[in-house]
């Protein structure tokens, strides 16, 4: 009985050749129908943690093994200690939480740390733990279920990472908060079978002192990242601050370049 439903279950899971990617959270900050970053790919691995529990219902949850993080600000793993509060004794292997050192000692020394949260490292159990770290190695790809996963160093105020997502035949770029950047593009340019690229776009051009003090992108420096991307490949904006939306909006649209998809709310792609 259990093996028919195993099988009927493995049949009905998408194929397993494709990239899912569920878009969960596009946004750099908080309010009522904004909610903040987080890719679900395959299921099973998160692409940075801003809204995972608000998002996913408690089996959904479950399923995921792993969250990679682009970085340690809070609105990129917001929803991280509830998700991992919410796993204890999960029968199968920890949550692994995966990203390049810098990025995982912040979480260790300044989330679970046993005042702002417990070290789940050590919950319920030392020996059966709910949480485990992962360190990745810089342009290292890092084998994670179905796709493996590169982190490139980008431009932002705190160390943070761009990833290259590949599994055969198809490959997308997400480029974390950054300015404008080199390396990344760089390793996009290289990439075979480049299917999507994920922009940050966080600020209004009315704003772009914001920006640059910051570390982040306007619709205009966005412009000029793009003649350093890979040609012809659709580029997915998102990380709008809310406040900023509208305006970000009119400015995506006045520049006429219809490479540049702005992410408003939550949607699947299948690459
Ligand atoms: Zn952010
Ligand atoms: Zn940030």
């Amino acid at each position: 009985m259990t093996g028919g439903l195993e099988s009927y279950n493995r049949f009905a899971l998408p194929q397993r050749t494709s990239l899912a990617i569920r878009v969960l959270g596009t946004y750099g900050g908080s309010a009522p129908g904004y909610r903040m970053t987080t890719f679900l790919i395959d299921g099973e691995t998160a692409l940075d943690a801003g809204s995972l529990t608000e998002t996913l219902p408690f089996g959904a949850q479950r399923r995921v093994r792993r969250v990679v993080l682009t970085h340690a600000h809070f609105d990129h793993f917001a929803s991280l200690p509830f998700l991992v509060a919410n796993l204890v004794g999960r029968e199968s292997a920890p949550l692994e939480v995966a990203a390049p050192e810098p990025v995982l000692f912040a979480l260790r020394k300044h989330v679970f740390n046993d005042v702002t949260w417990p070290d789940f490292t050590r919950l319920p159990s030392p020996a059966r733990p709910t949480l485990r770290f992962r360190p990745m190695s810089e342009g290292r790809p890092f084998r994670a279920g179905s796709v493996t996963l590169t982190p490139v160093p980008v431009s932002h105020l705190i160390p943070g990472y761009g990833y290259i997502v590949a599994k055969p035949g198809r490959s997308v770029v997400f480029s974390g908060d950054t300015a404008p950047t080199e390396r990344l593009w760089q390793a996009a340019r290289r990439v075979r079978n480049l299917k999507a690229i994920f922009l940050e776009v966080s600020f209004s051009d009315t704003q772009a002192e914001a920006a640059r003090e910051s570390k982040h992108m306007t619709p205009r420096l966005v412009a000029k990242e793009l003649a350093k991307m890979p040609p012809k490949v659709p580029v997915y904006l998102y990380h709008m601050k809310p406040p900023s939306l509208a305006r970000i909006r009119r400015e995506i649209a006045a520049l006429r370049e219809p490479r540049l998809k702005l992410l408003e709310s939550e949607r699947s792609f299948r690459f």
